[in-house]
């Protein structure tokens, strides 16, 4: 057994306004686990994307998120909860006004490669992208990997 309060895990350097990564914290052997809060406007995701072997559940505790799906967009409120299987392409954001709490559940927690599209303004068009570190343990930074320009940067 092990129990943990969510407020004491550090945070995680990401997209999000706030990730606290509980896979770890809680010793899960077979899913992911991670709890976020969002800015209006803002992302977990750092782009349209997919996990080729997870699933993902998104249950949302606070305030609302709209999805960007295959399917068209889809908002999830407070009390309810989405989940995409592998290979489906999502992206979620805060649409709402006021911050958001909710918690993703992936599995199995290893899930493979994830493809990420982000805008690029290079090249003119959505592109595949990785996520890598800018300055190890400080910032991220997303790539173009069609024409290698770095499009953000995370702290
Ligand atoms: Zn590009």
């Amino acid at each position: 057994m092990e129990k943990v309060r969510i407020e004491e895990i550090d945070r995680r350097i990401d997209v999000s306004t706030l990730q606290r990564p509980l896979t770890d914290a809680l010793g899960a052997s077979d899913i992911a686990l991670n709890y976020y809060e969002l800015a209006p406007g803002d992302s977990p995701a750092y782009g349209y994307h997919k996990h080729e072997e997870q699933e993902e559940v998104f249950l949302v505790q606070r305030g609302e998120l709209t999805f960007e799906t295959e399917e068209g967009e889809v908002v999830v409120e407070e009390g309810e909860a989405i989940r995409f299987g592998p290979g489906e392409y999502q992206q979620g954001v805060n649409t709402g006004t006021e911050r958001t709490a909710f918690l993703a559940i992936g599995a199995p927690r290893d899930g493979g490669d994830v493809e990420i599209l982000r805008e690029c303004e290079g090249c003119g068009e959505r592109t595949p992208h990785t996520v890598e570190w800018a300055d190890p343990g400080e910032s991220k930074q997303t790539r173009c990997l069609d024409c290698d320009a770095v499009t953000g940067r995370f702290e």
